[in-house]
């Protein structure tokens, strides 16, 4: 029987962060004092989970971290990966999200191991307001070859995530939409979660999605076009068919009652929500020598418990026992 929780959302989508090291500091993500905080697992561990988890159900498998290209041997996992086949019999959907810093020499090999497609996060194309956001000098243009050669190699699509915090970038939403029309990517602003290291969100930092289609809308008209329901974001064409925008607003439009997402930490945890206060181990109970039915029965049992939605901005709201980097995103 397909994986599902206790309200009766389908669970369809993994994420597996393979490290928790990361290159970028990202100044809405990171203290800049941190390093990593939890273990990796090998490769072997994951591809395990991964394939017990495919046969609940999983059709979508997202690779992160961390940073996962900091991780050697991401290529020969993602070809194993490939050989895993959903329940009905079709090839897996394999993604993977990325800074970019290191996927122009890595795209092509990725590709070729069976990766579908690649989310590369940029928070600004201006190249100065970008090491600022990073604090990494001189990153953007590793990034920017990154995706361009993602687009070469054939991931397809290359969709770019950009999240918005105010006083840093909400003057990026325009040039990005220029972005999107010249790069033939999908540009998708991503509305700030309380989800940092720093703990410095307030609703007052949140660029939310009526702003951001606002401020669009003084560049180019947009035009709404369908997306399915498990679908993070809402999707924009310009009006003359050039150019994809996306909005993925988790805090003005929530769309829990839709999520049809678990993730694998790097150490081995499930987590069934990114707000979860808790996780749940799944690779201790691997090494106690459960056999994959023992390791589905406990998968089953920690879905059927995801939360019902999140609480963001209300007043019984408590912080994720994990901040996005550590988590996964
Ligand atoms: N290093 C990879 C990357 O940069 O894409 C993968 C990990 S990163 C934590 C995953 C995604 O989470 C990035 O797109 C990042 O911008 C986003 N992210 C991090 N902190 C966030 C927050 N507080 N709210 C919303 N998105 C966040």
């Amino acid at each position: 029987m397909v994986l599902s929780d206790k309200f009766g959302r389908p669970i369809t989508d993994l994420r597996i962060s393979i490290t928790d090291r990361c290159n970028y500091k990202c100044v809405y993500c990171r203290t800049g004092n941190e390093g990593a905080l939890y273990g990796e697992l090998p490769f072997a561990d994951y591809l395990r989970m991964a394939r017990v988890l495919v046969g609940l159900g999983i059709r979508k498998l997202r690779i992160t971290g961390g940073e996962p290209l900091l991780r050697p041997g991401v290529v020969d996992f993602v070809r194993e990966l490939a050989k895993l086949q959903t329940t009905d019999f079709e090839p897996l959907d394999i993604a993977i999200t990325t800074n970019g810093h290191l996927l122009a020499e890595l795209a092509e090999p990725l590709k070729r191991a069976g990766l579908t497609r690649a989310t590369v996060s940029m928070d600004a194309v201006d190249p100065e307001r970008f090491a600022h956001i990073t604090r990494v000098p001189s990153g953007f243009d590793n990034v920017l070859a990154g995706i361009r050669a993602a687009r070469r190699s054939g991931l397809w699509p290359v969709k770019v995530n950009c999240v918005l915090m105010r006083g840093f970038n909400e003057d990026q939403i325009i040039p990005f939409g220029m972005f999107a029309r010249e790069e033939g990517v999908i540009v998708r602003f991503i509305e700030f979660m309380p989800l940092e290291e720093g703990r410095t969100w307030s609703p007052a930092t949140v660029v939310n999605l009526d702003e951001v289609l606002h401020r669009m809308s003084e560049y180019r008209p947009l035009v709404e076009i369908p997306h399915a329901r498990s679908e993070t974001a809402r999707r924009y064409r310009f009006d003359d068919g050039i150019g994809e925008i996306g909005i993925i607003a988790p805090v003005s439009h929530p769309f829990c009652g839709h999520c049809s997402r678990i993730r694998i930490t790097s150490d081995g945890k499930i987590r069934t929500c990114l707000f979860s206060v808790w996780d749940h181990d799944l690779h201790g109970v691997m090494r106690r020598g459960a056999s994959d039915e023992d390791m589905a029965d406990f998968i089953r049992g920690v879905v059927e418990r995801k939360e019902e939605r999140h609480h963001i901005g209300e007043p019984d709201f408590v912080p994720a026992s994990r901040t996005m980097v550590h988590i996964g995103g």
